[in-house]
């Protein structure tokens, strides 16, 4: 047989990208940067094993099993999964992928490492979304993060069901979304009745999506006496026993497969402990949500870089007509674009985690900005990049064993949940709107490129002009958003990436010099270079 390329087996997930080590590098002050280089080299050489990729496609093969009763007819209201589940689980746990609150740099690091590690099966990223980000929302409840932050944040995964004084680590969920709202949530119906202890609720109500319902906590939104409030609804209580939690079904879900998405019940005795004050619901749980968003921005960022990292090494080995595919000048073109978006997606996921470590003010007023836009942009770039990349590899493409197709049924999922599109947009033009120190921070971030770019500065001074008038903004506001995105986008490779990579993203996303499709940047560019760089190469 001739002519088929070999797996992408065997390699540095890390190493082998250029955009993500340059931005470690970026980012990690020189004392802490030998030890993270090692950290994300161990687990970019775990990504690109053979055994992993075997766990990914196993887990998804294998998708997981309600299991409503026990044979005696008990609830026992369990999810089994396969066994490569927990092993991605359980890697991914011991590289500290839910650890970012413990040490420096630790947002940027994990992020890094979510990037390399959901590379093998994005599944299973969603219960290390929820367990990093239910930390700031617990902090608000001194006595609750006591107990349950060394567990979320423990390198321990601990699959047991016990209660949370037995656990050597534990994972968290969030249950918010109901049948008849969930971007508008303050349409929940659940109830929560104080119990005579303080701080104790009884809830009784539905939530329509809870995923990872193996978790050992839930952050859940009911309506208590005094109006929406955050509660901590443990699956197991300090006694031992269960709590009523019944999942009544398991969505069938288009991708995401590895991991269960389940209907549940609270059923008047399902115990929770408060989070803040009642009515402050959504002020406990934005910093869970402020969370995940970014790690939506992380995760397609993942996506796409191991798309487009397969159509990179596919191309590299399949001849047509005599040539390499990667060497005909329109697919080098195809590719070069590809790895543009990438780069800028990576690029801008690091920054934003680098300003959750900053945690100054104008760090905190960038991200308020930033993640939304970021969220809303960089997650609906995921689904064409994926068919593009699905596209090089022609008829293997489409063939479940290549990977693709996973890829590209997890793609469009990241823009749905956390806040679909529309809500991440509108939520840019709120805080456009109510908080003007966000547009400052925004303004200083892409003011340090200006000058260095004719596009650039051109689109800044575009972006400035619809900013001055916001009347009748709500229409717009996906333009506004995806805007303030390439921007970032663009001043971010102006500063920090190779000539060739910042210029073709500023002809083709900002100067308007290319065509809708991928493959259509001007051919005068450094095409061959952008593609290569990208490529990655195994030991
Ligand atoms: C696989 C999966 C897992 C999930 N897991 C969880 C989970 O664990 N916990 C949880 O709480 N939720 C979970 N969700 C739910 C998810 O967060 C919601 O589906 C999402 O927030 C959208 O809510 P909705 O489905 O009710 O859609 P709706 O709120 O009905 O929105 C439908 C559409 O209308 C748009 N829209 C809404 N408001 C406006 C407006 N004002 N102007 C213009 N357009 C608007 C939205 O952008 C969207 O495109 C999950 C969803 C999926 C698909």
């Amino acid at each position: 047989m001739t002519n088929q390329p070999p797996p992408l087996t065997g390699y540095d997930v890390f190493a082998a990208d250029p955009a993500l080590t340059e931005g470690v590098a970026r980012y990690v002050a020189a004392e802490h940067l030998g030890e993270a280089r090692e950290e994300l080299g161990r687990l970019g050489r775990a990504a690109g094993s053979a055994q992993a990729q075997c766990w990914g496609a196993q887990a998804n093969a294998y998708p997981p099993v309600l299991r409503t009763h026990d044979r005696y007819g008990h609830r026992i209201d369990e999810v089994e999964f396969h066994p490569a589940w927990h092993r991605l689980l359980g890697h991914a746990v011991g590289a500290g992928l839910t650890g970012a609150w413990t040490r420096p740099h630790g947002h940027l690091r994990r992020t890094a490492g979510f990037l390399v590690w959901t590379q093998v099966e994005a599944g299973h990223g969603c219960p290390l979304s929820m367990t990093h980000a239910a930390v700031p929302a617990l902090r608000a409840e001194p006595e609750l993060a006591a107990v349950w932050e060394p567990l979320l944040t423990s390198p321990v995964y601990d699959a047991e069901l016990r209660p949370a004084a037995r656990k050597a680590g534990a994972l968290a969920g969030m249950a918010m979304t109901e049948k008849q709202g969930g971007s508008d949530v303050r349409a929940n119906t659940t109830r929560a009745e104080p119990l005579a202890a303080d701080g104790e609720y009884v809830l009784t109500g539905h939530k329509w999506f809870c995923s990872a319902p193996m978790s050992d906590a839930f952050l859940v939104l009911a309506q208590a006496p005094g109006g929406l409030t955050c509660f901590l609804l443990p699956r197991v209580l300090p006694d031992g026993t269960r709590n009523a939690f019944r999942l009544q079904r398991l969505k069938d879900k288009l991708g995401n497969r590895s991991n269960a998405s389940a209907e549940v019940e609270f059923d008047g005795r399902t115990w929770a402990r408060r989070v803040g004050e009642e009515g402050r619901g959504l002020a406990a749980i934005i910093g869970m949500v402020a969370a995940t968003r970014l790690d939506c921005v992380t995760a397609s960022a993942a996506v796409m870089r191991q798309a487009v990292a397969q159509a990179l090494h596919h191309t590299a080995y399949r001849e047509a007509f005599g040539r390499r595919l990667a060497d005909q000048p329109l697919m080098r073109n195809v590719l070069a674009d590809l790895a543009l978006e990438s780069e800028a997606a990576t690029t801008l996921a690091l920054r934003l985690a680098a300003a959750y470590d900053g945690g100054t003010e104008r760090d905190r007023a960038l991200l308020r900005l930033a993640v939304p836009a970021a969220k809303y942009w960089v997650t609906k770039r995921c689904t064409p990049v994926v068919a593009e990349a699905l596209e090089c590899l022609g008829g293997n493409g489409y063939v479940e064993e290549s990977g693709l197709p996973r890829l590209l049924r997890e793609a469009p999922l990241n823009s749905i949940w956390e806040g679909s599109g529309n809500v991440q947009a509108l939520d840019v033009l709120r805080a456009l709107r109510r908080e003007p120190a966000a547009l400052d921070a925004y303004l200083t971030e892409i003011g340090a490129a200006r000058g260095a770019d004719h596009r650039l500065d051109r689109a800044i001074r575009g972006l400035l002009t619809e900013l001055a008038d916001l009347a009748g903004a709500e229409a717009r506001a996906r333009r506004l958003a995806e805007r303030m995105a390439l921007v970032l986008q663009g001043a971010l490779l102006v500063r920090y990436a190779p000539p060739e990579v910042a210029d073709a993203f500023c002809a083709a996303r900002l100067g308007g010099d290319a065509g809708a499709a991928f493959g259509t940047l001007p051919h005068t560019l450094g095409l061959a270079a952008i593609a290569e760089r990208a490529r990655p190469v195994a030991e």
